[in-house]
């Protein structure tokens, strides 16, 4: 499957839609999630074209995914949950209802949280 950079978050990287801005580094940028399902709910992407985990994992360079992954965590930080806690989720596909096709995580808390299940 190739990127499709029409897709809304290419949009919020170039800059055509806006984002509630959390963090921005060299390789990652967060935001507010638009229909947040947390107290907390941030959505942190990749500044690269990366469909999903799957992808960015096999393709990304170590700078890429260091620097994505460093964004996460100063993202926690900046949302003032590290302490209190937090859950990172990252929907790849069709079983996990992947809507948006460029690599998310997503940033929940802010609150005591369901038990994470399966289905
Ligand atoms: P997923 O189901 O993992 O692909 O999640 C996509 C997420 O993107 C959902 O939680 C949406 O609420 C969120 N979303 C969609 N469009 C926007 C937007 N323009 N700004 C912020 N969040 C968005």
């Amino acid at each position: 499957m190739a990127y499709d950079n029409g897709n809304v978050f290419a949009k919020i990287l170039r800059g055509e839609i806006p984002c509630d801005k959390i963090y921005e580094s060299a390789y990652a940028l967060a935001f507010y999630d638009l229909n947040p399902q947390a107290k907390v709910h941030a959505l942190v992407v990749p500044k690269g074209e990366y469909i999903s985990f799957a992808d960015f994992s096999a393709r990304a360079s170590a700078a890429e995914i260091a620097g994505y992954i460093r964004g996460i965590g100063e993202t926690a930080k900046l949302l003032g949950v590290e302490e209190s806690g937090y859950r990172l989720l990252a929907n790849h596909g069709a079983d996990a209802k992947q809507e948006v096709p460029h690599l998310h995580v997503h940033v929940c808390g802010g609150e005591q949280l369901g038990k994470l299940i399966a289905r």
